[in-house]
């Protein structure tokens, strides 16, 4: 029997509540993709700003609302706002710059596959991100290629026992709607060798109402072993929302691990990196990594080197618990894991 649901009903009861689910893509669409919107929002001419409109046709600008009211409006070197800003130095290349800089194009046995480390594959199960960071080492990444029919990768994974633990990534799963994700995670739930799923996502970062109760409820029933790995740069990103949405990710059971880039002028010093670190564990949050910058083409400006990374490595063990203190690592190609970079 079909039953019509009149407006006034619509309002209330068990509608409201799977449409409560469903108001994060409403968010994500909203999201800002104009410089000058960006701009004006924030109490800032364009003159206050090293931007340049000419850098967004290689790579959009787009920042949901929810991230944007966490920057400091006249504040044109606010932390959240340079790592989405589309800066006049994206345009220059430098030496040792590339757009693959990981070698990850020859990387995929199968499309939509990464598989670089024992143990452990990468699912590349969509191109799209709910905010695009200036810094990020995938933004030339020729996502069509991957993006779209599971099939392969999910065999592949079938047929290599080896392989215990399944990422998801991207682009950022969490774009995928639960519905979609949920049909994934049984196929892979499906695999008798595969005893945890970890999630690489910055989606509840910029978008907090992403983490829904169905999500939270599907992720909790799963009998793998779930692991969400959140990207947070620095501690202003922690929003209210968000914290109030992790912790209904902690209560069902979901390790939360973060990793962050070290990036000049966002996070590059020992007073920020152990505020973020406190901030993290205060919300049920470990730290994990700390990356270098993967020296892809359009991020030369937010380079830290490496001798700079190791003394803020040094303050960060002299004043936090070895706990809070990420590990250093960079991405070498052809190394059988991360790499770790001693002090
Ligand atoms: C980073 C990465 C992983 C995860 O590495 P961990 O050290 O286990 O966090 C797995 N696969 C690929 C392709 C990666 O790039
Ligand atoms: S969310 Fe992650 S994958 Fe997407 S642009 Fe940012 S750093 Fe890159």
């Amino acid at each position: 029997m079909i039953t019509r649901t009149s407006p006034v009903e619509a309002t209330s009861g068990p509608r409201s509540a799977a449409e409560a689910d469903e108001s994060w893509r409403r968010v994500l669409a909203d999201a800002i993709t104009d410089l000058d919107e960006l701009l004006d929002l924030l109490d800032l001419r364009p003159s206050q700003v090293d931007a340049d409109k000419r850098a967004v046709g290689a790579f959009a600008l787009r920042v949901p609302r929810p991230f944007v009211s966490l920057m400091t409006p006249g504040d044109p070197r606010d932390p959240l706002l340079l790592q989405v800003l589309p800066a006049r130095a994206e345009l220059s290349s430098a030496g040792g710059f590339c757009a693959d800089p990981l070698g990850e194009k020859n990387l995929a046995p199968v499309p939509g596959l990464l598989h670089k480390y024992r143990g452990r594959a990468l699912m590349v199960v969509t191109g799209a991100c709910g905010v695009h960071c200036r810094y990020c080492f995938r933004r030339h990444f020729p996502y069509s290629d991957h993006a779209g029919d599971w099939g392969p990768a999910l065999s592949y994974i079938g047929a290599e026992p080896s392989i215990q633990e399944v990422l998801l990534s991207g682009g950022d799963p969490l774009s995928l709607s639960d519905a979609k994700l949920s049909r994934l995670l049984a196929e892979i739930e499906s695999i008798p060798h595969v005893k945890r799923l970890r999630i690489h996502t910055r989606m509840p970062v910029v978008v907090p109402n992403r983490v829904t109760p169905t999500l939270v409820d599907r992720l909790s029933h799963s009998p793998l072993q779930t692991v969400m790995v959140l990207h947070v740069n620095h501690c202003n990103e922690l929003s209210k929302p968000l914290r109030k949405r992790l912790l209904h990710l902690k209560n069902a059971d979901v390790l939360l691990l973060n990793q962050s880039v070290l990036l000049r002028n966002v996070n590059d010093s020992v007073d920020t990196l152990a505020n973020l670190s406190e901030a993290l564990f205060d919300n049920g949050i470990l730290p994990y990594y700390l990356h270098v910058l993967d020296r892809v083409d359009g991020a030369t400006h937010f380079e830290v080197s490496e001798s700079e990374a190791k003394r803020l490595m040094r303050g960060l063990l002299a004043s936090l618990p070895g706990y809070l203190v990420p590990k250093l690592v960079r991405e070498q190609q052809g190394a059988p894991s991360k790499t770790p970079i001693g002090l």
